[in-house]
């Protein structure tokens, strides 16, 4: 692929999807024999576009993990046909639309399970649900215990619903000290023994987050659930060098529209908070914080162009930035600009915009705005869009 220019668009996040396979590939080496993949593409695919990266991942994964229901139902609308389980709490209003996509819910309250089952009789098909069991990190779920194993039971053998699954999530797996995750598997194997003895045997359970397969924790349960390091992301600080075989699937780019230059003593962007202390030339970027870009990397991000990298200067703005090119000659309007990804030998990784931006990865990608079109290629050839331009309403005028 031309690693930079391929995209004559304001900006656009670049999505490498011979990448995501070659991720999804690695992680998917490192699982026992029988253990089914599952893609997270919550979020819309962590902001990569869920409905081409599932699309893209069929041949490798087995099931889809989403958050909500309009992302299951979404989907289900694009043809995903492949089991879909939706990992947070699911709204009453939402079962009978679930219930007919053979969309799976998580269930952990009585009063959960009896809903889906009257609403599952209602529309003539079983509802599938999995037992979500906390071991620890205290959002959803169960907590195992004597009692909860009775209320299992009844869950279990409540007529519409059907308990295909049961699962946890590892808060901590992506830590240097692996005790806390360790414990949380233990706990929940125990918890699956004692539901076994009543007679209880869900289909799928599974445990296991990007974090802990790489760490081989939960790999030999029913299924894993992978997100952030299919994208080629670290799931922390911690595993920065744990993801080495991993590349990144997003690049995010824009362009120069101006070059001009500039006095000593003059000040740049809002506030005037850069001021030059000799002439300078400077590249106004056609990128900002309304793209999803962070303004706390405003006067201390850099970016770059022509393979080399270039300041921030001052406040970014909504829609554009201004970046110091005085020693970059080959910086002219209409240069590509790379905010992550590579250009040449240079590169900006996501852990570098994380660490001076302050925000999270997993944020990162997930905060680049719908007014950012994401542009796919397969083997360096452009192969699809997605944008978010058509503006349509319900009801209102
Ligand atoms: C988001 C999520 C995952 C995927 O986590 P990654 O760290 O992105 O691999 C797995 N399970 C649950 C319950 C989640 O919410």
């Amino acid at each position: 692929m031309e690693e930079t220019g391929t995209v004559q668009k304001r900006v656009a996040a670049e999505i490498d999807l011979d990448r995501l396979m070659q991720n999804a590939e690695w992680l998917k080496k490192k699982l026992a024999p029988h253990t089914a993949f599952a893609a997270v593409v919550k979020a819309d695919g962590y902001g990569h576009g869920a409905v081409p990266i599932a699309r893209e991942l069929d041949p490798l994964a087995d099931w889809y993990c989403v958050a909500t229901a309009e992302e299951a139902l979404n989907l289900r609308s694009h043809a995903i046909g492949k089991p879909i389980l939706i990992l947070g709490p699911v709204p009453e209003e939402q079962y009978e639309a679930l219930i007919q996509a053979e969309v799976r819910m998580p269930v952990f309250t009585a009063e959960e399970a009896e809903a889906m089952g009257r609403q599952a009789e209602k529309v003539g098909k079983k509802a599938l649900a999995h037992l979500a069991v906390d071991t620890g990190m205290n959002r959803i779920g169960i907590k195992p215990s004597p009692e909860v194993v009775s209320t299992a039971k009844r869950m279990a053998e409540s007529c519409g619903l059907l308990l295909e699954g049961a699962f946890t999530h590892l808060y901590r797996a992506d830590e240097r000290t692996l005790s806390s995750a360790r414990r949380q598997c233990l706990l929940f194997q125990h918890f699956l023994e004692e539901l076994k003895r009543r007679g209880i045997q869900p289909e799928w359970c599974h445990v296991a987050n990007s974090a802990a397969i790489m760490r081989g924790i939960g790999t030999d349960f029913h299924m894993v659930r992978a997100g952030i390091a299919m994208y080629g992301i670290a799931p922390s600080r911690e595993m920065e060098g744990e993801t080495l075989p991993l590349s990144p699937v997003m690049s995010l780019r824009s362009r120069v529209s101006y070059v001009k230059e500039i006095e000593a003593g003059e000040e740049i962007s809002y506030g005037g908070i850069f001021r030059s202390e000799h002439s300078m030339r400077v590249a106004t970027v056609s990128a900002g914080y309304a793209d999803g870009y962070p303004r706390s990397l405003s006067n201390c991000g850099q970016v770059l162009i022509a393979g080399r990298r270039a300041r921030i200067l001052g406040r970014i703005c909504m829609d554009q930035m201004m970046v110091d090119v005085s020693d970059n000659p080959e910086a002219k309007r209409g240069s590509a600009v790379t905010l992550l990804g590579q250009d040449g030998s240079e590169a900006i990784t996501l852990e570098e915009l994380s660490q001076r931006s302050g925000r999270f990865p997993y944020e990162f990608v997930c905060d680049i705005s719908r007014r950012v079109p994401r542009v796919y290629f397969r083997k360096g050839v452009q192969v699809g869009t997605k944008d978010w331009f058509q503006d349509r309403y319900d009801s209102i005028r």
